[in-house]
């Protein structure tokens, strides 16, 4: 079994509820064993136009999965609720990233792991910090370090 660690966010159609449903789905996965999630958290959007603010989480969960075969389980569960592709980082009811997949580092052209983006990104950092505090990167570099170098500007914690 490895440990991972799961993004989730939305922006449309009821977030709370998107991410509450998501949870439920990952933890009715028969190959999936949702062991921890993080509180909400609201922060503003990024990306093109004016948009509603995002709401987001982090899950941690076991499964014996293979690190592609896992993505593939996320993208079912976003493509469920309705996830509509339109632009390029514009509004969604829901993303589900896979940020870590035990300690392994994968660069294909589908599936990079670690995240490349959740090193930067207070809303990831935040709600990961809250479920693993001890959490050490597969390049050594531990969660609480990335922390003290970003700062939880305009993140609310619900
Ligand atoms: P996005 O629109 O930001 O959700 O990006 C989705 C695309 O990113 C998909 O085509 C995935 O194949 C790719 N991708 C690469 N690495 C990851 C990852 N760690 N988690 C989720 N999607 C990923």
């Amino acid at each position: 079994m490895t440990r991972c660690f799961i993004g989730l966010g939305s922006n449309l159609n009821d977030p709370a509820k998107q991410i509450r449903a998501a949870l439920a789905a990952l933890s009715a996965h028969a190959d999936i064993a949702l062991t921890h999630s993080s509180s909400l958290y609201r922060n503003p959007a990024i990306g093109p136009g004016e948009q509603p603010d995002y709401l987001n989480a982090v899950a941690e969960v076991t499964t014996a999965l293979k690190p592609l075969a896992l993505l593939h389980a996320l993208q079912a569960i976003e493509t469920h609720q309705g996830r509509i592709r339109t632009i390029h980082w514009g509004a969604r009811t829901l993303d589900l990233d896979l940020l870590l997949f035990g300690d392994e580092t994968l660069a294909t052209a589908e599936l990079i792991v670690p995240h490349p983006h959740m090193t930067a990104r207070n809303f990831v950092l935040y709600p990961l910090f809250e479920i693993a505090p001890e959490l050490v990167l597969p390049d050594g570099t531990s969660l609480r370090a990335l922390l003290d170098c970003c700062p939880d500007i305009g993140l609310q914690r619900l």
